[in-house]
């Protein structure tokens, strides 16, 4: 079986309660809020159709969840792939809400996706579909209520589709009903760069945590798009050599490393990464288990699974992707001494300068890049320093940890709340 297979056959959302019930295990909570706490507030299908360029009508199937509101709106990527399941929306909704607890910032957890090949439809389609979905879940979407982002095949330009639409229908512009926009149309400075931005900086604090010196450090990356490219080269700036990177079509390897400004744009050119000069073609089951210190997974979820954890060579692993291992391989990883930085902190960059763009637009405001950097590097070293603390006081696992501080922090702001009605 391929990683694809493995990675297909295994639900995202009970990885996503099996983490969560270790947590509240050992927060000992209670167990009326972990019944809570356990499933999703809203989940909303939908079926809508869409006038395609030959004149058919096609009906797409798209989902919104909201995982919690405790902490404030709902916030999280609207994802489009052929692949995408309701199971998945809401694991990712749920890890949504312990991302925006971890780094303190005040949201709930949603997210969305809608089940589609977005390269099979020409623009005029993907616009289309974007309105029209956007159209569909606005009974849940505001923004005082979900505020959703990219995520996976969706970009600034589907964002402006989605301001646009919803402002349409409010018969007056709301920059802060959607998040990653691009910066004429009140999108922040740093917010496409964010995601891996934040990876880099918890990749510092861990490094210097580990001894590693990044100068000398060898990196691999899964996933080639938004977090993995940019991850490519923004710990290429700290000195570290990239020495294999992949996309959905396979990988490439080089020990000696790679230019990564030159594969950007061999991808534009040719739709993927593999063939580019001076390098071999690996699978991407091989880049997970390439000869590397830091070990990015920036593509999809169950990645790193109990048929390859025992081969991943890599010291320190940093989840720039949602949900890339599963629960038994990070048991392994743990017993065999990797260091982990989970997903909840690890890619929390982005969704907080998505709340730095929020909080820009109700105030009709504009800050420098400098600023935003500034402000995410504080956040992250923070979120990174206390998660350490828990993991290390309590000789655990640094996901474990970071749930330990997610958790509770969800926990309490509920309890305060008390129970409605
Ligand atoms: P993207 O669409 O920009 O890029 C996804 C990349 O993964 C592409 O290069 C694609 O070819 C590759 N890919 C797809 N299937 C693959 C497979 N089976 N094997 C290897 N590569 C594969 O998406 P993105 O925004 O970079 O998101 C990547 C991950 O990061 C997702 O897990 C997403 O949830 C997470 N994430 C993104 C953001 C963000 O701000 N964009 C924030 C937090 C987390």
């Amino acid at each position: 079986m391929t990683t694809e297979h493995i990675a297909a056959s295994i639900n995202p959302w009970q990885v996503a309660q099996q983490q969560f019930d270790l947590a509240a295990e050992r927060l000992n909570l209670d167990p009326g809020l972990r019944r809570v706490l356990r499933e999703p507030r809203r989940e909303l299908t939908v079926h809508f159709p869409v006038k395609m360029d030959d004149g058919s009508v096609q009906v797409f199937t798209g989902y919104r969840v909201q995982h919690n509101l405790g902490r404030g709106p709902a916030k999280g990527g609207i994802r489009y792939h052929q692949d995408v399941t309701l199971d998945e929306v809401k694991a990712l909704a749920m890890w949504m809400t312990w991302k925006c607890a971890v780094v303190g910032i005040p949201y709930g957890g949603g997210k969305g996706g809608v089940i589609v090949d977005p390269k099979k439809l020409s623009q005029k389609e993907l616009e289309a579909l974007s309105r029209r979905f956007f159209t569909e879940i606005e009974v849940l979407v505001g923004p005082e209520r979900d505020i959703p982002a990219p995520d996976v095949n969706t970009n600034a330009q589907v964002m402006a589709w989605f301001m646009d639409t919803y402002s349409m229908h409010a018969g007056h512009t709301v920059p802060g009903v959607v998040t990653g926009k691009p910066i004429s149309l009140g999108g922040s400075e740093g917010r496409n760069e964010a995601t891996a931005r934040g990876t880099v900086f918890c990749i510092i604090e861990a490094a210097r945590h580990l001894g590693i010196e990044l100068p000398k450090a060898r990196v691999a990356i899964q996933g080639f798009g938004n977090a993995g490219s940019i991850a490519a080269q923004l710990i290429g700036n700290e000195g570290a050599t990239v020495v294999a990177v992949s996309d959905s079509t396979g990988g490439i390897h080089n020990p000696d490393g790679l230019d990564i400004k030159r594969i950007l744009a061999w991808k534009k050119e040719h739709g993927t990464v593999q063939g580019f000069p001076g390098t071999t073609d690996i699978t991407n089951e091989q880049l997970l288990e390439v000869d590397c210190d830091i070990l990015i997974p920036a593509a999809l979820e169950n990645q790193i699974t109990n048929r390859n954890a025992d081969r991943i060579k890599a010291k320190l692993i940093a989840e720039a992707a949602n949900g890339p291992t599963t629960p038994d391989a990070d048991r392994e990883l743990f017993r065999n001494s990797k260091f982990m930085i989970p997903d909840i902190l690890c890619n929390a960059g982005g969704v907080t300068v998505s709340y730095f763009e929020w909080v820009q637009d109700l105030n009709r405001d504009h800050w420098s890049e400098s600023v935003v950097n500034d402000k995410l590097k504080e956040i992250m070293v923070k979120a990174f320093q206390e998660t350490l603390a828990i993991a290390r006081r309590e000789q655990i696992d640094m996901r474990t940890a970071a749930y330990l501080l997610a958790v509770q922090r969800v926990a309490d702001a509920t309890a305060l709340r008390g129970l409605y009605p």
